[in-house]
């Protein structure tokens, strides 16, 4: 029997919109498990990827972990496809950039509307935040960009099988949204 198409998914600085988009599929999921098996992803909480056909990213880069992350699929998926305008160009998560980190900081933690007990978090197991937040292309080079926020469910319908038919992904004008 042939082996699966192998797929790895991830969210990093993103809000999992991207990923209901995939899910979004809806009944030609069904299809779609039939030829392919889902490696390090939210929908299976595998921690790691490991050898990945395609890989998945939603989501700015904004701290350490979102990149170790992201090197990670990389290193691992012969083929990154990044979905969503908050990979694409940074999106809702890089309206910080206009401020400093310090900044940021002090008005989440230390004294923005409704904080009650001020505290900057510092428990050594999160991730650092970085100075500002980056689309994912200016860390790992990336081989297709999906528009939108979300991308519709067709159009990663679309390029995953094209991908999965060994097809230069291609759309149409009506089938690209930016919106
Ligand atoms: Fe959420 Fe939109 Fe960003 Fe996707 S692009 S992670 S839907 S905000």
């Amino acid at each position: 029997m042939k082996d699966k198409i192998r797929i790895a998914t991830t969210s990093l600085a993103g809000c999992f919109g991207c990923h209901m988009s995939i899910l979004d599929i809806d009944e030609r999921l069904i299809d779609l498990v039939e030829i392919v098996e889902f490696n390090r992803s939210p929908l299976t909480d595998i921690k790691h990827a490991s050898e990945c056909d395609i890989g998945i990213i939603e989501g700015a880069v904004a701290n350490s972990e979102n990149v170790e992350v992201l090197r990670e699929f990389r290193r691992e998926c012969k083929i990154l496809v990044a979905i969503g305008a908050c990979a694409l160009n940074g999106g809702i998560p890089a309206m910080r950039n206009q401020f400093s980190l310090a900044e940021c900081i002090q008005e989440s933690y230390l004294d923005g509307i409704g904080l009650d007990k001020p505290l900057i978090p510092n428990d050594p197991d999160l991730p650092d935040l970085l100075n500002k937040v980056h689309p994912v292309q200016e860390v790992v080079k990336i081989d297709y960009f999906l528009p939108g926020c979300p991308p519709p469910a067709d159009m990663i319908w679309k390029i995953l099988n094209d991908l999965l038919a060994g097809r230069e992904p291609s759309f149409t004008p009506d089938q690209i949204h930016y919106d």
